[in-house]
């Protein structure tokens, strides 16, 4: 079962068969969810010659990672000396090398997803913004050479609408389709010894004599070792877990085909505001638009009119044309912003929370959790292990969210 309305479930290519699971098995490593955390944990314990197995609730890809925007973003949220600050050089190395693990695994495995390694633009339209964006590539410059700034001219040429007043391009991001990537990572997985169970939801998590029993409506997976990899769906498999990070919907809306002079770059796109608009156009000529939304699943483009008016603002070309699709999914937000990696028992590896950058990171640390799974010398990892921190007052997280993407848009729509 694909998750509903989006675009690439008709554009990806084929899933996998990956037929739920029926009766018992033992794997050293048992991997919950099937998106690119779990996907990717998968294939490199697999190429690393360990028995393992991913149980997905629906399908691979079902969640985030087969609904969202595509957009190959390099780094994390926080600036490069703020995370060196805060986690070390390593961190940083990681995240803005993240893409290339994406593009890399893609050429290797052949995986047919629409990748290019086209670059991602950050742009802003306020002075403010505009400054940071100045910083931002200032601190990249110094470590790498693929970040420089872009004037407002050109940003108008490369986008085709004369909204920014200038922008940061990374040329490390890029696009895939994300749906062919998940189903093209699950059968790189397969081929390499993995087994991957759709629609097999893990109830429950015993463990019974040093062993993880996972219980399933249609049989038990007993292993070694556990990789929770459910990000903006998990559940309450885990204590505390879930109310270690707030679910945020994100939402997308796209387009029929559009001129060649709107947005003729093939780049992704992110706005910097208060509440972030992130676009790009796909294979096809489509511009997908996404942004953040009401707090439910979305199927109809109507309920996304915002980002269409958004869109005809943008490029007044587009005044008439149709939107086809429309889906919104859930990803997972921390409190610091940054992704986290749990270790709550030392045959228990958590990770989950990229704030919406997930495309690439959460693929990159699929060999670095495979490797820590299996322990030995090399075990050390990019991210650094925490303990499960609860938010406080996280029931209150929905009303939060709406008051605070209300707060924002009208921020933005100020100029504020
Ligand atoms: C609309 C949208 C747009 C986005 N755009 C971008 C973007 O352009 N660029 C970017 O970098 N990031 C983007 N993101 C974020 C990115 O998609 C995620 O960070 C990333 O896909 C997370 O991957 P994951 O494998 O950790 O989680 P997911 O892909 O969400 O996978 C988790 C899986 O766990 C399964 N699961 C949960 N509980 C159980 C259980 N008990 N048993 C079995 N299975 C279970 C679920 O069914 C799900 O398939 C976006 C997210 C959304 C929702």
């Amino acid at each position: 079962m694909t998750s509903p309305g989006t675009l690439y479930a008709e554009t990806a290519r084929p899933a996998p068969r990956t037929d739920p699971l029926d009766g018992d098995r033992s794997v050293s490593v048992a991997v919950v969810g099937g998106g690119f955390t779990g996907l990717s944990a998968a294939l490199h314990l697999a190429e690393l010659g360990v028995s393992v197995a991913v149980l997905e609730a629906h399908e691979p890809g079902w969640g985030a990672s087969g609904r969202n925007g595509g957009q190959v973003n390099p780094g994390l949220k926080h600036d490069p000396d703020q995370v060196e600050a805060d986690f070390g050089a390593r961190m940083v190395a990681f995240s803005g090398n993240a893409p290339n693990v994406v593009f890399d695994l893609i050429q290797r495995h052949q995986i047919a997803c629409e990748a290019l390694q086209s670059g991602t633009l950050r742009t802003a339209f306020h002075r403010r913004n505009l400054a940071g964006l100045h910083r931002t590539a200032e601190q990249w410059a110094r470590r790498c050479t693929d970040v420089s700034m872009v004037d407002r001219e050109t940003i108008g040429g490369l986008t085709g609408t004369d909204r920014y007043s200038g922008a940061l391009l990374d040329r490390r991001g890029g696009q895939l389709n994300p749906l062919g990537f998940a189903r093209g990572l699950a059968h790189a997985a397969m081929q390499a010894g993995a087994v991957v169970h759709g629609g097999t939801p893990v109830s429950r998590l015993r463990k019974n004599g040093g062993r993880w029993h996972l219980e399933t409506p249609s049989g038990t997976v007993k292993a070694d070792k556990i990789i929770l990899a459910t990000n903006g769906y998990t559940g309450d498999l885990w204590p505390g877990l879930r109310r270690s990070i707030v679910p945020v919907y994100s939402a997308i809306v796209a387009s029929e085909p559009v001129p060649d002079n709107v947005m003729p770059t093939r780049s992704s796109l992110y706005e910097l505001g208060q509440i972030t608009v992130y676009y790009r156009k796909d294979r096809d000529g489509r511009i997908l638009m996404g942004g953040r939304c009401v707090q439910r699943d979305i199927s109809r483009p109507k309920e996304l009119q915002y980002l269409i008016d958004y869109a005809v603002r943008l490029w007044p070309a587009l005044r008439g044309i149709g939107w086809t699709h429309a889906w919104s999914g859930q990803l997972a937000i921390t409190a610091d912003h940054y992704p986290h990696v749990h270790e709550p028992d030392e045959t228990v590896l958590v990770c989950l929370g990229y704030n919406g950058r997930g495309v690439a990171m959460s693929t990159a640390m699929g060999p670095e959790l495979a490797r820590r799974a299996i322990g030995g010398r090399d075990a050390d990892i990019a991210i650094p292990v925490t303990g499960i921190k609860e938010i406080p007052l996280h029931g209150l997280w929905k009303s939060a969210v709406q008051a605070r993407v209300a707060y924002g848009r009208v921020r933005d729509f100020l100029g504020l």
